[in-house]
């Protein structure tokens, strides 16, 4: 049987050596943590694993580009059209039983009970940046007037409107003769530095987002595979073009993998290297913890799993268990785009998932379909007005609730994007944008959490799809199969 642990050594190397590199990274941080770093010392200590988000950076847009051109091109009209239904009832679904279990979480904990922990002021007074405006926003990302910039632009504007819609907005409403300057100020400053904060701690370590509109390029890069698709014969030279741009993107991939437990170690030892320290995780901030994190484990080992046994008839922690090396980078780099790539390879090469449908269905989920966070916004939303002493009633939770999964599909898929869009969540029932300084401090750590639920969900909708479509798959098998013997 050495032969056979050898073996089993082989096969799971990759994933032996992540766990360690986890395990490894959390003790050398504790480790550290007496030391007091400075902050650069922190910087240089963790460059390692800001190389890895590079990298897998780095590979996300021609990733995403070329699996869904492929992906779709390689479907005829109707099943792709059929998958892309099922995907979208999934994701829907999916998103609401998140939201539905972060509200009975929160509402059955109550962590805002009692007088507040923290001592911010709100007013009301702030004019809220619209939730219409945002989900505007959301639509016009879909469509980016130039290409060649949605390769790198999206995220930023995104920030710089709300910052400068809040300098334009809070003077003008301030109209109550009560509000003194000593006020305004304080409440201007509050909210700029919620806001910068926010900019600066969603921006990937070494100070550069890559922001990609992923969503534009989703949108372009799925009509453009319908259109080639339908091409015939004269659409040929392109299909093998992104066929061959995939094949070799998914190379690189597997090269990076390499690399990766090297990174996660060093991304999470600099992460505990840095954190605060924790004393003040008791009272209202710890019970919110608490319900985002119980709430994330029901959808992520309980209803995920069970939907994935209902429709597959398969055992899905045999499925899950395939996904390790996805879950524990979504864990180190707290973005799903950046985790993208490692999906990729877990689930066709463990998981053995149908190509056509994960090069469909990955890119797609990864930028719009996250459980996770919808979980976690309507968790902090209930949390913020039970602070205020706001009493909901049903149709303000109905509001949350669909806010919620909005603000979801409008994050990108980098570290604390939810953070950003739960001004939307806020602002439609009336809570003071100001308090999401209440939750700041714990969002690193909650961010990582729900990335990973992100992810999870991603590649379990990949594998439910597959097994829905797979007569389509089948009889497109067939097709392939003729066209061939024909010539
Ligand atoms: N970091 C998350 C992700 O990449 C998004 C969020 O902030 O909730 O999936």
């Amino acid at each position: 049987t050495r032969a056979s642990t050898r073996a089993f050594l082989r096969r799971n190397a990759f994933v032996l050596f992540t766990v360690a590199a986890v395990a490894l990274g959390v003790m050398l941080g504790f480790s550290l943590r007496p030391y007091k770093l400075s902050i650069r010392e922190i910087k240089y200590f963790s460059f390692p694993g800001e190389l890895l988000m590079r990298m897998l950076q780095m590979l996300v847009l021609p990733l995403i580009i070329s699996s869904l051109v492929t992906g779709i091109s390689s479907l005829d009209s109707k099943a792709s059209g059929k998958m892309g239904m099922r995907a979208v009832v999934y994701y829907m679904v999916t998103t609401f039983i998140a939201v539905f279990i972060g509200i009975v979480m929160v509402i059955i904990i109550r962590p805002g009970k009692g007088s507040r922990d923290s001592p911010v002021s709100s007013s009301g007074n702030i004019e809220p940046v619209q939730a219409a405006d945002a989900f505007l926003d959301l639509i016009r990302n879909m469509f980016p007037p130039n290409l060649v910039e949605a390769c790198f632009k999206q995220y930023k504007t995104h920030y710089k409107k709300l910052i400068s819609t809040k300098n334009v907005t809070i003077p003008i409403n301030m109209t109550d003769s009560n509000v003194t300057a000593t006020d305004l100020q304080a409440n201007i400053s509050i909210v700029l530095q919620t806001i910068q904060e926010t900019v600066e701690e969603s921006v990937p370590m070494g100070g550069t987002s890559n922001g990609v509109n992923a969503l534009g390029m989703v949108v372009f890069s799925m009509c453009f595979g319908l259109v080639i698709g339908n091409m015939k014969q004269q659409g040929q030279v392109l299909r093998e073009f992104f066929d061959c741009l995939n094949d070799a993107i998914m190379r690189l991939v597997a090269i990076i993998i390499w690399y990766a437990p090297v990174g996660i170690l060093f991304l999470i030892a600099g992460k505990i290297v840095e954190m605060k320290d924790l004393v003040q995780m008791g009272g209202q901030l710890g019970m919110y913890t608490m319900s985002v994190i119980v709430g994330l484990l029901i959808h992520g080992l309980f209803v995920l799993p069970l939907l994935y046994f209902l429709v597959t008839r398969r055992n899905p922690f045999t499925f899950i268990a395939g996904l390790l090396q996805a879950l524990i980078t979504a864990l180190g780099t707290s973005s799903s785009s950046a985790t993208l790539p490692i999906t990729f390879r877990c689930l066709e090469e463990n998981n053995h998932v149908d190509k056509r449908v994960t090069r469909f269905v990955l890119p797609v989920g990864a930028t719009i379909n996250m459980d996770g966070t919808a979980l976690y916004e309507a968790v902090a939303a209930i949390f913020i007005a039970q602070v205020n002493d706001m009493d909901l009633n049903f149709g303000q939770i109905l509001t949350i609730s669909i806010t919620a999964t909005a603000a979801s599909i409008g994050a990108a898929g980098i570290p604390q994007a939810g953070l950003v869009t739960m001004v939307i969540v806020l602002t439609s029932v009336g809570l003071p944008t100001e308090d999401i300084t209440l939750i700041i401090a714990v969002d690193w750590f909650l961010d990582r959490l729900r990335t990973t639920t992100n992810v999870l969900g991603d590649s379990i909708g990949a594998g439910i799809i597959e097994h829905l479509s797979r007569q389509e798959l089948q009889s497109q098998d067939i097709e392939i199969g003729n066209s061939v013997i024909e010539e």
